[in-house]
């Protein structure tokens, strides 16, 4: 038999996963010694990860130890972009960057400093800490639109709050619907709960998505639509509840704000009215309302994918009215859930500094960095422009949307950029200086989870290669040469965990370390909304208030105005036209996760090269056989890639799953070059997957 032998002096230690995943899978880490790590697990303990992670972690190994790692300083040394770097001390490199730094404050004011970030990491001091440095030195503000903005602000729009059920409910579910994600490259554990559901109780998996994905593959029932034509479909089915009397009027007139006009708003959304717009047949559409109808006990998870498009958000509201409509909210096992976001009540004052905030500073849009880069007045809120740039945990100049401006704004000669990374990305070969940031498992963290509730602490566990420092490391450094001053920049790590989690409530960081984690699910009538939803009247809202929901942005964006007033199909997507007869989506990868991994090897080989899926029809018709040379096209750019022939796609619809790194393309160009990044109504985002191209043969 074989049995899985540990040398006596592996150690075992208990972690989190700190990308940028909602899973947020609790880990156990094999520690070697105090400067390697072997296996990486799931926590078997933890009932959410339940054991299981995806693959690209488990062979984490692979990434922390990699060959290319950056272990030391360096600075430029030949023009912009041409690789040409030289090492630097630590002190003589975060010298330079607080000169670069104080001296284009002197001739433009300090919103000409830009802190841009993301999340790279996940942990609430790594990644946030850089907060505390712009807030005290009054730099640009940094108006976070690029994942979330649409997804969340859909899902509020109908309950009040970003919290829904127990996501551990799934297992106890008659019916898991899940909708514009992916689990079975990322997130894993919705799957885990979800086929034990249907293990255990004969459960049904409904799968809506705009490709045969792995995760439609898995589902009882796979709904494939057009991108961006959720909100019909959402539609339809809420038609047919209605129409074969499933919707359930007791709970619509007790927790609900309009059922009579969503009623007879939705008469007219038939299932023939929805397939003409999403491509699904009508039979598909009427087995899925069935099965909602006929399984109060639904719980649909609701992802992030179909919140990037122009509609969005309008998309992201309408999927949720159906429990609302069912009254699933009311059963254990039933309900909408996309985040726990409002679950856990931080006080992030002294990591981020909030007592430093002043509100007159303007905020610039994650999204645009492109534009702004570029000098657009609009972009720059009319303000200076943007001559210094710091970089953590993020790689815009392969992930932001429109590219080219991207990559232009950053080959301005009179730009200083800092990048802060773990690898020579494709932004770091545009810095002027670039510093070796550590990983997760060299340093200590803790994390918060979006798809569960649990707090988790990610300790440090060996110790960093070369010269690489951690983000607050920097932070604090750069402070003291910056002249910046705040009780943060004196602390610990270890030391801001404790702060933050005594003073949300939380208790202290030595419990959360006996512990590993903190379970904050709360009890079942605030998960399910029992006694009203979070709006003063406790309806849910099937005619949301588009500009008042309630949300962290700090201004409204796209065309808000436009918005529908009930849930619809919203016409606002980049729809196909002669010039431009396909609708392109960039969904991700199963072995990268936005442009992280594709460094690894193992993930290279597996993702072989880039490829764009189109149907088999689509093809025969431009002449465009399987693994040919094609180029896709559109007002922003063009971009080469091999094309894949696949009947899992609607006519019409390309696929090309990311991010490669530009390199890999023939070009150098990345399929972010297509992408727009013009705002999602109604408080920004990016439509990664709403793009209008051609497509030619090569
Ligand atoms: S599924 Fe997500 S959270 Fe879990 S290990 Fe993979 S990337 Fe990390």
């Amino acid at each position: 038999m074989n049995q899985l032998v540990r040398p006596p002096e592996v150690k075992i230690a208990a972690s989190a996963c700190p990308h940028d995943c909602p899973s947020t899978c609790a880990l156990e880490v094999e520690v070697l010694d105090g400067r390697s790590i072997g296996r990486v697990r799931g926590a078997e303990d933890n009932l959410y990860t339940a054991g299981v992670i995806c693959a690209k972690v488990a062979r984490y190994a692979e990434r922390i130890h990699h060959p290319d790692r950056l272990l030391h300083p360096l600075i430029r040394k030949g023009p912009k972009g041409s690789g040409q770097f030289a090492p630097i001390s630590w002190d003589d490199a975060l010298d330079l960057v607080a000169e670069k730094f104080l001296a284009a404050e002197a001739k433009h004011g300090s919103e000409t400093v830009w802190p841009y970030y993301y999340a790279g990491t996940m942990g609430l001091i790594m990644r946030d800490g850089i907060n505390r440095l712009r807030h005290v030195k009054k730099y640009s503000g940094f108006h976070s639109t690029i994942c979330v903005n649409p997804a969340w602000t859909g899902f509020i729009a109908g309950t009040g709050k970003l919290a829904g059920p127990d996501p551990r409910e799934m297992a106890k579910s008659d019916c898991v619907v899940i909708w514009g994600t992916n689990p079975v490259n990322t997130q894993v554990n919705v799957m885990t709960h979800a086929v034990r559901a249907r293990k255990e109780r004969g459960a049904k998996i409904v799968a809506v998505d705009i490709y045969m994905n792995g995760t439609m593959e898995a589902a009882d029932l796979a709904v494939l639509v057009r991108p961006g034509t959720d909100g019909a479909l959402a539609c339809a089915v809420m038609h047919c509840l209605f129409r074969d009397g499933f919707a359930d009027r007791e709970y619509l007139e007790r927790y609900t704000d309009a059922p009579r006009e969503l009623e007879e708003h939705v008469r007219t959304r038939s299932p023939e009215w929805a397939s003409r717009i999403t491509g699904c047949p009508v039979e598909t559409i009427e087995a899925f309302a069935k099965l909602v109808a006929e399984r109060k006990r639904t719980y649909f998870r609701l992802g992030y994918g179909f919140g990037r498009s122009r509609n969005g958000t309008a998309n992201m509201h309408a999927a949720s009215c159906i429990a609302a409509v069912r009254g699933s909210w009311a059963l254990e096992g039933g309900g909408a859930f996309h985040n726990n976001g409002a679950i856990y009540h931080w006080n992030k004052s002294m990591t981020e500094g909030h007592d430093a905030i002043d509100p007159s500073i303007r905020a610039l849009d994650q999204s645009r960095i492109g534009p702004i880069l570029c000098g657009e007045p609009d972009a720059l809120i009319n303000g200076v422009p943007v001559t210094a740039l710091f970089i953590q945990n993020t790689n815009p100049v392969s992930v932001a949307p429109e590219q080219d401006k991207v990559k232009r704004g950053f080959a301005r000669e009179d730009l200083f950029t800092c990048v802060h990374e773990q690898f020579m990305t494709e932004t770091a070969q545009l810095a002027d200086v670039v510093l070796p940031a550590t990983m997760f498992m060299e340093h200590d963290d803790f994390y918060q989870g979006g798809g569960h509730q649990y707090i988790q602490l990610g300790p440090k566990l060996i110790d960093p290669p070369g010269e690489c420092r951690n983000n607050h490391e920097v932070h604090c450094a750069l402070a003291k040469r910056l002249g910046a001053t705040h009780p943060g920049f004196e602390m610990t790590p270890r030391e801001l965990i404790d702060w933050t989690l005594q003073n949300s409530g939380w208790g202290t960081l030595a419990a959360l370390e006996a512990n590993k984690w903190i379970d904050c699910q709360p009890d079942f009538d605030t998960a399910h909304y029992t006694k009203g939803f979070a709006w003063p009247d406790g309806k849910f809202r099937f005619k949301p208030d588009w500009k008042t929901v309630p949300f962290r942005s700090p201004w409204l964006a796209g065309p808000v105005n436009d918005m529908p007033v009930l849930p619809d199909h919203w016409e606002v997507i980049e729809e196909a036209t002669p010039e431009h007869p396909f609708r392109l989506a960039t969904s991700p990868a199963r072995n990268f996760l936005n442009s992280t991994f594709n460094e690894t090897p193992t993930s290279l080989a597996r993702e072989h090269r880039p490829t764009v899926m189109i149907h088999p029809q689509d093809a025969a018709k431009l002449g465009i056989a399987d693994g040919a040379k094609v180029v896709l096209g559109n007002t922003r750019g063009e971009v080469r890639l091999h094309a894949k022939i696949f009947d899992g796609v609607r006519r019409g619809v390309l696929i090309a799953e990311s991010i490669w790194p530009n390199s890999a393309y023939e070009d150098g160009r990345g399929i972010n070059t297509l992408t727009g990044a013009d705002a999602i109504a109604p408080y920004g985002g990016a439509a990664f997957h709403d793009n209008r191209v051609w497509v030619r043969r090569l």
